[in-house]
């Protein structure tokens, strides 16, 4: 049994509290809350702590672990999966730094680091994809590799699978399951990190789209829809989609939708921003980049205030620590903070929505409250004063998953 007394503790949903206790018992929240009505365990010293609040929920990664500096989708089939998987150890030990104590992973080899993590491996839970859906030529297709490669490789399970007709569809939605996917991603539109594909064209047709949902919902997953183009986000929306990622094209008829559909947008401001003027990207790459970065900061803006519920999530996944790489991940919530979200309403898209992304598939994690995962963070300052300081990993000072510590004093433990 542990007892943390906070100056403020902040729940993740709901008001803050000011000097707040959180009682964890084992992996398990017992109490948080004021400390007149907090219950006095015998014989368990309290520990005094500034802003107590939830491990972060970054929505939207990937685990690629291509090589560090290098946005190559070729290297994604051509590099080991065991070269890759161990350069993405390290963005997990970033992550964890960061405050990052839960992930959706959209494809990459969440699913593999998963278990890895489970079994003791420094990192945040994930909740993985498995491999990204998209038709042939999509936005999740390698356009320079022949197509029986990619074609090939994604039926043996690698990042990216192709899917072409229901019949395919519902194929590679089963082979996801069977590899324990906990969540579905499709391409809905095309995207600006591939090459000849344009970001504002749907992809796949509304049927094969209604059969991935039908599919992933026999067996409660949720579907989360990459869009850029309005087309797409309105063709997964009727479809019965969890989240859009990007929503690039959100206008005012869209923003109804979503909110009718009780869907959840996650922005992915952070890799827009990262990347957009990233040396290392082609011509035709940076053009499609700078157009979506435009129209997206002010359509966000307008679906936050039209109501949209959104969820933080980064998009990143690069490997080594430069643009666009693990540990990043907190800049999200400075930039929710841009399009005028409170700092109240930052962190809950950041911590008590994360979950709510996985629909059936959500733990009871993201808040603190009694009965959820202790996952926790100590920070220095507060951020309902200013939230963009969570996008200092040194801002926090301890992190505890599943109430062991992780991060102490501002290093990390091993001892997992
Ligand atoms: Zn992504």
């Amino acid at each position: 049994m542990r007892r943390f007394e906070a100056d403020v503790l902040i729940p993740g949903r709901g008001e803050p509290i000011t000097d707040g206790v959180l009682i964890v018992d084992g992996d398990t929240i017992r109490y948080a809350g004021p400390r007149q009505e907090a219950p006095d365990p015998d014989g368990v010293a309290p520990v005094r702590v500034g802003t107590l609040m939830p491990g972060l929920w970054d929505s939207h990664t990937h685990l690629l672990g291509g090589p560090p500096g290098v946005f190559d989708y070729a290297a994604l089939f051509t590099q080991s999966p065991a070269l890759r998987a161990a350069r993405s150890t390290r963005g997990l030990r970033a992550a964890v730094a960061a405050g990052v104590t839960s992930i959706r992973e959209l494809g990459g080899l969440g699913l593999h680091l998963a278990t890895a993590v489970e079994e003791g491996l420094l990192g945040p839970n994930i909740h993985a994809a498995g491999s990204v859906l998209s038709v042939t030529g999509g936005h999740a297709d390698a356009h320079n590799l022949p197509l029986p490669w990619v074609r090939d490789a994604g039926e043996r399970g690698a990042d990216f699978r192709m899917a072409d007709g229901p019949d395919d569809c519902a194929r590679a939605v089963r082979e996801q399951l069977r590899r324990n996917a906990k969540v579905i991603k499709v391409c809905a539109s095309g995207g600006v990190m591939s090459v000849i594909d344009d970001p504002i064209h749907q992809q796949f047709t509304d049927q094969e789209l209604r059969t991935i949902v039908e599919v992933a919902a026999l067996a409660q997953r949720s579907v989360a829809a990459h869009c850029h183009g309005k087309p797409g986000i309105m063709a997964a929306l009727a479809a019965g989609v969890l989240t859009i990622e990007h929503g690039t094209y959100l206008d005012e008829e869209a923003c109804q939708a979503m909110r009718e559909a009780g869907a959840i947008l996650v922005p992915t401001f952070t890799i827009i921003h990262e990347m957009r003027d990233h040396p290392a990207l082609s011509p035709e790459v940076t053009a499609k980049m700078a157009a979506v970065a435009r129209i997206h900061q002010e359509n966000i803006t307008r679906a936050h205030e039209a109501g949209v519920k959104i969820a933080m999530g980064s998009d990143l996944g690069a490997s080594g620590d430069g643009p666009a790489s693990w540990g990043r991940n907190g800049r999200e919530l400075a930039l929710l903070a841009g399009i005028g979200m409170t700092p109240q309403q930052v962190i809950e898209a950041a911590t008590a929505n994360g979950p709510d992304t996985l629909g059936a598939q959500a733990p009871r994690s993201g808040q603190l409250r009694a009965g959820y995962d202790a996952d926790l963070l100590v920070v220095d300052g507060n951020p309902l004063a200013d939230v963009s300081l969570l996008a200092d990993p040194a801002r926090i000072t301890e992190v505890w998953k599943a109430g062991v510590a992780l991060k102490r004093d501002g290093r990390l433990l091993d001892a997992a």
